[in-house]
């Protein structure tokens, strides 16, 4: 293996060698459920102190590589110690420009946090913590910088981390950009999609306005069509179209196709957020899981979110389907290093729903094959059957249908929460444009992509990237 020149290498001299992170507040599942609050909390100084003297400043920087976007995760930490959190700041931007967002809602256990040093033989550094304190210090602290135009106009349609991402880099570059988003606020998913108790909404609006003040114009509440997209071709000197991958799986289900009470969890979140952004809950305008024995079909992140909400909701019970068997025992094998380290992660809302029912709300290996409705085309409960891997005649090993597993569930609420296809496939014809995985300039010349809606449903991390990288093509092809 090529290792690195470490003749420049100084260690960390002292560093604080306690096993297990640097704890802060975090709230108590009864204080969490009274609540739409964000559950965790940002560091404090001291904190942030305590845990950025964990890191060992490692030569070979692993927890960097293992970032989707290549943050220089030891240099900002060396510099928290240093007390230069501006400097943390400067240096995380030159890699991320969404870190406030990056921070709360990565899957830091799957990704930088999992090549820590540190992790093999205790906790690893809380490097999500750390990226958070100093994004959270800048945006309470930092003065705004209003840069430059360069004359060129380049029109972003979506405001979701792909749009906001692309916008930012170009407005750096000096280009004048508008975002044109079909919402009546900016953000996309980190809006709507997710849920205020991962995400505290003033974050995203405190980043929205920074962005206004750098001089990027948002046209909020305009849904671009056939007509304003060949208005845009030819007035804007380049168009990003970034407007994520919003066309959902649907599953087959008997009985479903007319019944009352089945929603898709984007549809059920975002009415819950929508209602806490208008009037903190009071306008009751959510679609409300109160009272209801609740379904979700999908054991990913948005299932789990659905969790969190319909427990806040006030719900009867979930139970939540997830067609893969369970993961056991994966976690304990040992890994040689630097292999992707996994470390266990127990979902806030899977934690929540243990505290308050003393079980799992999980069924693995399973699947919804049907629903029974009342007389009032009501949901009233659901057919569960049993699944098992089987070896397809293509030799793909697929989950299938145990035969004579059939089990019936209550149930008055349906969450599908089973992802996302694509995007919606009006926005290709209204560009007339088909978007490329290997370039980001569509089909029409001045036209690029970006995000969800082209690489398909990712991460907020990974639609970011999307984004800066699609900047980057845009100068060059304007520049050219
Ligand atoms: C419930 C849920 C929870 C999630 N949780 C996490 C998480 O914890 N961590 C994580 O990393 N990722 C998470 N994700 C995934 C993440 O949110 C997405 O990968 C990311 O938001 C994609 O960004 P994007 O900019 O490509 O698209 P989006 O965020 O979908 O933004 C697209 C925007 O385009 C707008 N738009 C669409 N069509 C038009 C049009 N014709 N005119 C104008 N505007 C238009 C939409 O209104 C939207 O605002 C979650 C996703 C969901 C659904
Ligand atoms: S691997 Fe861990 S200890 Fe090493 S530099 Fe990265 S965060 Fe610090």
């Amino acid at each position: 293996m090529l290792l690195p020149d470490n003749s420049e290498y100084k260690p960390v001299e002292h560093p604080n060698m306690a096993p297990t992170r640097t704890v802060n507040g975090h709230l108590s599942v009864k204080e969490r459920l009274g609540s739409y609050d964000e559950i965790d909390q940002t560091y404090t100084e001291e904190e942030a102190l305590e845990e950025a003297s964990r890191c060992l400043y490692c030569p070979t920087h692993w927890c960097q590589k293992a970032c989707p976007a290549g943050v220089p995760v030891a240099d900002f930490i060396a510099k928290i110690r240093e007390k230069d959190y501006e400097g943390a700041y400067g240096l995380i931007h030159t890699a991320s420009s969404l870190p406030e967002m990056c921070s709360r809602l990565c899957p830091q256990e799957k990704q930088c946090q999992s090549n820590c040093t540190r992790s093999i033989c205790s906790e690893s550094v809380a490097i999500g913590k750390l990226e958070r304190f100093v994004a959270d210090w800048h945006q309470a602290h930092a003065a705004v910088e209003k840069m430059e135009k360069n004359g060129k106009k380049i029109a972003v349609i979506g405001a979701g981390p792909g749009g906001l991402a692309a916008a930012q880099r170009l407005n750096e570059k000096g280009y004048a950009v508008t975002v044109y988003e079909r919402e009546s606020q900016a953000g996309g998913l980190l809006c709507y999609g997710i849920p205020n108790m991962k995400l505290k909404k003033s974050v995203l609006n405190q980043k929205i306005e920074t962005m206004k003040e750098q001089g990027i114009l948002f046209e909020n509440n305009i849904e671009v069509d056939a007509v304003l997209a060949k208005q845009l071709k030819a007035t804007a000197d380049a168009v990003v179209i970034a407007v994520g991958a919003s066309e959902t799986r649907k599953p087959v289900i008997e009985g479903a196709d007319d019944a009352k009470g089945i929603y898709y969890a984007v549809d059920y979140l975002a009415s819950n957020t929508w209602s806490l952004i208008h009037s903190g809950m009071k306008d009751q305008a959510n679609i409300s899981a109160k009272g209801k024995n609740v379904i979700i079909i999908g054991g990913g992140d948005t299932g789990n979110d659905c969790v969190g909400m319909a427990l806040r909701n006030g719900c009867k019970s979930v139970v939540q389907i997830e067609m893969m068997p369970e993961r056991v025992g994966k976690d304990h094998i040992w890994y040689p290093y630097p292999v992707h380290l996994p470390e266990t992660k127990f979902d806030c809302s899977q934690e929540e729903y243990m505290t308050v029912f003393c079980k799992d709300p999980h069924r693995y290996a399973s699947t919804v094959t049907a629903v029974k409705t009342n007389a009032d085309s009501e949901i009233t409960a659901v057919t569960v059957m049993k699944m098992e891997p089987k070896m397809s005649e293509s030799g793909r090993v697929m989950m299938q249908i145990i035969p004579g597993t059939e089990e019936e569930l209550p149930c008055e609420m349906l969450i599908i929460a089973a992802g996302f296809t694509g995007p919606e496939k009006q926005i290709k014809e209204a560009f007339e444009a088909e978007f490329s995985k290997d370039s980001y300039q569509t089909t029409v010349e001045n036209v690029f992509a970006c995000g969800d809606c082209r690489t398909g449903q990712s991460l907020v991390v990974k639609a970011m990237v999307d984004g800066q990288k699609c900047a980057e093509a845009v100068a060059e092809y304007l520049d050219k």
